[in-house]
């Protein structure tokens, strides 16, 4: 009956886990996977969501359905942090938003709307991406591309290419962004990058979808969305998918949203309706508990300001990290440039060792990262960043 259904050989970075957790080495360290460890290896809870958790335990409530948009309270998290508070898209209407099961699910819902409403659109990812990017939109039959990004020989944007490819592309065709902390290079347009991209954008007539997965773990939460909010200042048509993965630390409440900018608030209308379609029709509406505690913690002043401060601290810590993994990197090998592993922003570092060193890496020292070389900086601690340092000097020496 299922014979000819096909063998999923799995994902490769959610099997590395696998790997990881079966390697008997006791110095292993997990830098795979896109997640922040605290200090002693450990998921961290962040007090703003403790007393969330707190309010909505005592008393415990009853859980009905959500609308399809989920919580509005979760929605105008979103738009306020993406666009900022006193937002005059906001003021205007003009923003559709909806809670989505993470940035994941905001990305499906998206891909679903473009797929309905713009069928001759293709999407251009950057190369490299997160490669869940192109499954997510050729899942929902829309044609991917990719546009020029990163030059692993000079750890550099190739922003000239970059350009000069999209400012060919065809109207109403769909560029993915990553306004901040690049997955996998860590590598971010500066600002006046951005003003030039996003004009070519709004002279061809482009649509951004900005996919932000990682807001404050760059510069701060305003600085991080800057490319959302001169898109919006420009009039381009804009998509936002967002995630509160990694900033609430809510990465099993699957808690993100998906905003779409529109020219006028009856289009923003229209397209809310077409949203909640979209969700109706693959999950009817999302789960309560996760879009509670973000409506608590961000709609809630103080527990909003604690949360920056905690975000805030997640990020210096894994700058610290870079600088302390550098200089130890540099003492070693001296004849090699390590200046990329501080000029990279967010999680991730794109380190640009070959297979072989990877797997040296791995077998040798019990160390993981990712196949295409992307490193979590977030797994370092003090603990464990001499160790990493060291093994990957070893391996470099080859
Ligand atoms: N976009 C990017 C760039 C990401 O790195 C991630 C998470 N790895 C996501 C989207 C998905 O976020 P979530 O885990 O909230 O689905």
């Amino acid at each position: 009956m299922f014979e000819r259904v096909d063998y999923y050989a799995g994902d490769p970075i959610l099997g590395l886990v696998d790997k990881f957790v079966a390697d008997s080495n006791p110095n292993k360290v997990n830098l795979g996977i896109g997640i922040y460890y605290d200090e002693d290896s450990k998921l961290p809870v962040l007090e703003c969501v403790k007393t969330a958790e707190q309010r909505i335990a005592d008393p415990i409530s009853p859980r009905p359905y959500l609308p399809m948009a989920g919580l509005p309270g979760h929605r105008l998290a979103c738009q306020n942090l993406l666009f900022g508070k006193d937002a005059a898209v906001l003021q205007e209407k003009r923003v559709a938003t909806i809670a989505t099961l993470g940035g994941s699910g905001a990305l499906k819902v998206g891909a679903e709307f473009i797929h309905e409403w713009f069928p001759a659109s293709k999407c251009y990812v950057s190369d490299p991406t997160w490669s869940n990017h192109i499954a997510i939109f050729e899942g929902s039959d829309v044609e991917v591309g990719t546009y020029p990004y990163y030059d692993t020989a000079t750890s550099s944007i190739k922003f000239d290419e970059m350009l000069a490819f999209i400012a060919k592309l065809n109207k109403h065709d769909v560029v993915l962004l990553h306004p901040c902390c690049h997955n996998p290079t860590g590598m971010d347009l500066t600002h006046a990058q951005w003003d030039e991209l996003l004009d070519i954008m709004k002279q061809r007539e482009l649509i951004a979808f900005m996919d932000i997965a990682y807001q404050g773990f760059g510069q701060d939460m305003d600085h991080d969305a800057y490319a959302i909010r001169k898109a919006v200042a420009l009039g381009l048509p804009v998509f936002v998918s967002n995630s509160f993965s990694k900033n609430l630390s809510l990465y099993g409440e699957r808690v993100g949203g998906l905003s779409v900018v529109c020219p006028t608030a009856e289009e923003a209308e229209r397209v809310f309706g077409q949203l909640n379609y979209a969700v109706r029709r693959i999950y009817t509406s999302p789960p309560s508990h996760g879009g509670r505690v973000v409506d608590i913690v961000m709609n809630d002043e103080a527990l909003h300001q604690q949360w920056v401060g905690e975000v805030y601290g997640m990020r210096d810590r894994i700058k610290a990290m870079r600088l302390k993994l550098k200089s130890v990197l540099e003492a070693n090998v001296p004849a090699r440039n390590f200046d990329y592993i501080t000029k990279q922003n967010g999680m991730f570092s794109f380190t640009g060792l070959t297979p072989k060193q990877i797997e040296r890496l791995q077998t040798e020292f019990g160390v993981y990262i990712v196949s295409n070389s992307r490193m979590c900086m977030a797994g370092l601690n003090v603990n464990n960043v001499d160790y990493v340092a060291n093994a990957m000097a070893e391996v470099l020496k080859d």
